[in-house]
């Protein structure tokens, strides 16, 4: 068997480390071509010399000579910018792994899509704000977008090959998040500590933190719309606390199919990294008679006003996605930073959409703009509400 050439974009975070995991366990069926990483040099110059990887991309520029240094001995080229890192996207791999966190993500995604290559999508931001140019570009360039995001994961593993004509419903399960059953009064006074506890799923600080808000699942529900073009109505949220179903997908014949496993993300990587084929990913097998229960409750959108949020921009479309998502991420960060408070997110997410009223992206560098743009308008709305 040749082995597949992969690249991971985003090799240091969760998401990550987990694809590294899986390539590492199986060198016969894949040859790393390319490393990507924000500031972790130590994690991603030991990544590039487990892997043999040809590149190494690193995002600050001030780590590049440390890179350098430690690759010294080597086959592997160390590199920083723009330029290198859409050559780790588009270069000789085959198949590339989008696990950049946030918009940051959007231009080594892209580039990837129009270099015809079967992109793994992790960064859900990128379809979520420029779901059109991508999915525009992947039917140009013959790129494939295989999700790996494990409830779109569970959704195309349940379609297998049927389209939106025989679907009535995509139904994306949500765990809920830690404030599942937190009251408003309880969660304002919630920190960044409380909101990163997810009760399930291991992952990188500012997922975790749109799991509490559920901001995640209505990114999720945006990006769900892209991936299989079903128009909001026709996807529903469904919190389901023990995330052992993944998602379902509801036929019009009535028949309901669900895809299950434990919740460990090296499942939905595998299947995108092998697809069509399945390896054995480690992973523990999923026991029911354990489980014993599962069970499954509407979600409330006035404890999680993000949910309606996504739901508006997903239907108002333009560049409300792309405000929704910028203002979300510098709330995020400045909910991580311990400069405002859990309640201060959504509600600086509904100011800059109220706000904004930019015509929809026509290309990259319009969303990359929009972008700016609401980040600004965001940093502005989190002082007002801070004073
Ligand atoms: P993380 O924070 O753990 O890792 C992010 C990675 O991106 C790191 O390697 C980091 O170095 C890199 N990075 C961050 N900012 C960057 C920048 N400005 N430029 C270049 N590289 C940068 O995040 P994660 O939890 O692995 O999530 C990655 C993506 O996958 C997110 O979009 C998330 O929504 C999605 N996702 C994650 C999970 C999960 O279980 N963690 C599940 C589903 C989807
Ligand atoms: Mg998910």
């Amino acid at each position: 068997m040749t082995p597949r050439k992969v690249s991971i974009l985003g090799a240091t975070g969760s998401v990550g480390t987990s694809t590294l995991d899986l390539v590492e366990r199986y060198p016969d069926r894949f040859e790393v071509i390319a490393l990507t990483a924000a500031r972790n040099v130590e994690a991603l110059a030991d990544a590039a010399r487990r892997t043999s990887a040809k590149l190494a991309v690193i995002d600050d520029p001030s780590l590049l000579e440390e890179l350098r240094s430690r690759l010294v001995d080597t086959g592997c080229r160390a590199e920083t910018g723009r330029d290198a890192l859409a050559e780790a996207a588009s270069g000789d791999a085959e198949l590339v792994v989008a696990a950049i966190v946030g918009c940051a993500g959007l231009e080594p995604a892209m580039a990837a899509v129009e270099a015809g290559k079967t992109l793994a999508l992790a960064n859900k931001e990128a379809l979520v704000t420029a779901g059109d140019l991508m999915t525009g570009a992947a039917a140009r360039s013959g790129s494939v977008i295989l999700p790996v995001d494990s409830e779109h994961n569970a959704i195309f593993q349940c379609l297998a090959g049927n389209d939106c004509k025989q679907v009535s419903k995509l139904i994306l399960t949500a765990s809920g998040g830690p404030f599942r059953t937190k009251s408003v009064q309880e969660m304002a006074s919630m920190d960044a500590r409380a909101a990163v506890a997810h009760p399930n799923w291991s992952m990188g600080a500012k997922i975790s933190v749109d799991s509490a808000t559920m901001m995640n699942k209505g990114l999720e529900l945006i990006e769900a719309h892209h991936l299989f073009g079903c128009p909001s109505g026709q996807i529903d949220i469904l919190v389901h606390p023990q995330s052992v179903v993944h998602s379902m997908v509801e036929f019009i014949d009535g028949s309901v199919i669900a895809q299950l496993g434990s919740p460990d993300m090296r499942i939905p990587i595998a299947f995108a990294l092998s697809y069509p084929d399945r390896v054995d990913t480690g992973v523990e097998r999923l026991d029911l008679s354990k489980v014993a229960t599962l069970t499954f409750e509407s979600p409330d959108p006035e404890r999680f006003p993000a949910l309606r949020l996504a739901r508006a921009a997903l239907e108002e479309g333009g560049s409300a996605p792309v405000v929704l998502n910028a203002a979300n991420e510098e709330a995020v960060t400045a909910f991580l930073g311990g400069r405002i408070g859990f309640l201060d997110i959504a509600r600086t997410v509904e100011e800059a959409m109220a706000r904004t009223s930019a015509s929809a992206p026509r290309s990259i560098a319009d969303v990359i703009d929009i972008d700016r743009s609401a980040r600004a308008l965001a940093q502005h709305l989190m002082t007002e509400l801070a004073a």
